[in-house]
């Protein structure tokens, strides 16, 4: 956003609010409907000509229904606006978004930089897709923050960052890699899924792409795929665009809509779903069963002085370490569960744990700890019937042989 917008200075609740929103274009309605479309039609030659110049110089507008509609138009302006940005792009997934913005900044002899805590398909594209580009990639520790120059080569393209990292919630010290990278001339993106922007502001601290699993907390309610990438610069923005338009991404205009009503709530489910889990995190600290709790927002957790220093809030995820127990007991606890699913993804309204072993997953870290492990997502069900369904699966468990 320009420095001279008035929205620069609302508060982020109410950009949650207005953000994106032209009912006097939609006949009053207060949100704007979704528009499907392929052909976008021009009234005129003079329009196809004006619009086709447009295009090609990159300015937002509504071309083809590849690039979008004013539904896809609205939902980039107020994810802008909420995270301080240049410009924003929509991707049909979370993971589409977080691969595009490594691709965008890299080419056949680059070097990327990833975070051993890096959620695991991001992990896979090193392998994959970019080995194949003949582009390098080191894994560092997420722990490791200015000393990140020590890993840069000549041929280093990005620094990509992922804080709390997936699975084992390490924090990062963002600004310090931010400022080594600056210097150096380096971009860097941060998947800022856990926080959103509410919590925590990538841009504000030195990212170049704020990249979100809008899938997650955005949407809200577990029925839609999306992703996005928000840029701090025009010159960011024009070679993730270029990245996006050479893969042929397109987002549907319904899934747009449901990002954009998630969107509208997204602080108030927040707040009660990270009340909610700093809740949950307690209760599974006190058992003689749990080794240990991940959860940035505890102050026995290491990272939890960056997460007190940078972030403004928590989200409703964290992670639990047991003691070594066997598979059939960690079993009864688990499936005693009643109002937690047992399932990937999360930020919807339920409830979720999944098991998780982050070991065989780290190269540059080693995973110290032998039992098994649940991630847990705090939902939006009553915090007494969570907490009391925790307590009889402990209980059942407890009671085996
Ligand atoms: C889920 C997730 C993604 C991928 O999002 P999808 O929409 O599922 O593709 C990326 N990063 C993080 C941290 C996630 O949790």
């Amino acid at each position: 956003m320009k420095s001279d917008d008035p929205r620069k200075s609302l508060a982020r609740d109410t950009v949650l609010a207005h953000g994106g929103r032209h009912p006097d274009d939609y006949g009053g309605a207060v949100n704007t409907p979704v528009v499907r479309a392929s052909t976008i039609l021009s009234p005129t030659l003079a329009a196809w000509d004006a619009k086709t110049r447009d295009m090609m110089a990159g300015v937002p507008g509504t071309y083809y229904g590849r690039f979008g509609t004013p539904t896809h138009r609205d939902l980039e302006d107020a994810l802008t606006a909420l995270e301080g940005a240049h410009r924003t792009a929509l991707f049909p997934s979370g993971y589409a978004a977080c691969a595009a913005a490594i691709l965008s900044t890299t080419k056949a002899g680059g070097h990327v930089l990833l975070p051993d805590s890096v959620y695991f398909p991001v992990r896979k594209v090193a392998s994959g897709l970019l080995a194949k580009m003949n582009v390098s990639c080191t894994f560092y520790d997420p722990a490791i923050g200015a000393g990140i120059e020590a890993l840069l080569r000549p041929e280093t393209d990005c620094v990509y960052m992922e804080a709390p990292g997936s699975l084992t919630f390490e924090m990062q010290d963002v600004p310090a890699i931010t400022r080594v990278c600056r210097a150096r001339g380096v971009l860097t993106a941060l998947d800022n899924t856990w926080a959103t922007p509410l919590y925590f502001r990538p841009i504000e601290h030195g990212v170049d792409m704020s990249v979100q699993a809008a899938t997650k907390y955005v949407v809200g309610h577990s029925d839609a795929m999306l992703g996005y990438v928000a840029c701090a610069s025009s010159a960011v923005f024009d070679a993730l665009a270029r990245t996006s338009m050479d893969l042929g991404y397109s987002v549907s205009a319904d899934d747009a809509f449901l990002g954009a009503r998630g969107l509208r709530t997204m602080s108030v489910r927040l707040e009660r779903q990270g009340r909610t889990g700093l809740a949950l995190a307690e209760l599974f600290a006190q058992q003689p069963e749990v080794e240990k709790v991940l959860h940035p927002a505890r102050p026995d957790f290491p990272g939890h002085d960056l997460w007190k220093r940078d972030f403004s809030g928590t989200s409703g995820l964290f992670g639990v370490v047991f003691r070594p127990m066997s598979r059939a007991r960690f079993a009864v606890f688990v499936d005693t569960l009643e109002h937690f699913g047992i399932g990937a993804s999360w930020g919807g309204y339920e409830s979720l744990v999944m098991p998780m072993n982050p070991k065989p997953l780290r190269t540059a870290t080693a995973w110290p700890h032998e039992g098994p492990c649940l991630r847990v997502h705090a939902g939006l069900e009553d915090e007494g019937d969570l907490v009391a369904d925790l307590v009889h699966a402990f209980a059942v468990m407890r009671a085996l042989p």
